[in-house]
């Protein structure tokens, strides 16, 4: 099998940054728009989004993004604790070790249409370690997103304020003069 070397597991810093970045464009891409659940994945430009996070478009890889992101879903929000859709990603894939001046760092090699998934898996597992509980759903029921939460008091709970977060506080305030009238 032919291996492709594209990714590193880069320094501190920037690259906590760039994993954060993929985990939540995988994360994020079945949002619900006018209270309909769509699915990034299953568009026509699906294979265009893959290769613009560094992917390949194939089938393959959509299907193996997608079994990722359910699984990585259902651990954030709790209800699970099932990594066999994880583990098989990551199954075939290798970290190899390499020394330099600066120090030892780690090579991922794939499969091309299997690399992605994989980083995404990586990102995901790096994202909640350096940032432990930081990664949740947002707190609107009605909406699918997902947003890590770098507020120093650690209480953001909307993927976006000017959406979900305007929304969600009107309703409340609403609600409230209700009650109170
Ligand atoms: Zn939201």
């Amino acid at each position: 099998m032919v291996h492709r070397v594209v990714w590193r597991v880069k320094e501190e810093g920037r690259a906590v940054v760039e994993d954060e970045e993929l985990l939540l464009a995988v994360l994020n891409s079945a949002p619900v728009v006018d209270g309909r659940p769509t699915d990034t994945l299953d568009e026509p430009e699906a294979a265009d989004w893959a290769r613009a996070l560094g992917g390949c478009g194939t089938k393959g890889e959509r299907d193996r993004l997608r079994r990722v992101r359910d699984a990585v879903q259902a651990l954030v929000r709790g209800g699970s604790a099932e990594v066999g859709g994880l583990a098989a990603v990551l199954d075939r894939v290798r970290l190899r070790p390499e020394v330099s001046a600066a120090g030892v760092s780690w090579r991922l090699e794939a499969a091309p249409d299997e690399e992605l998934a994989a980083r995404v898996v990586l990102a995901w597992s790096r994202v909640t370690v350096e940032l432990p509980r930081r990664l949740r759903p947002c707190a609107n029921e009605e909406c699918n997103l997902f947003l890590v939460d770098h507020s120093r008091p650690g209480t953001a709970r909307w993927c976006s304020m000017a959406t979900c977060g305007n929304r969600m506080k009107a309703r409340t305030h609403a609600r409230k003069r209700r009650s109170e009238g």
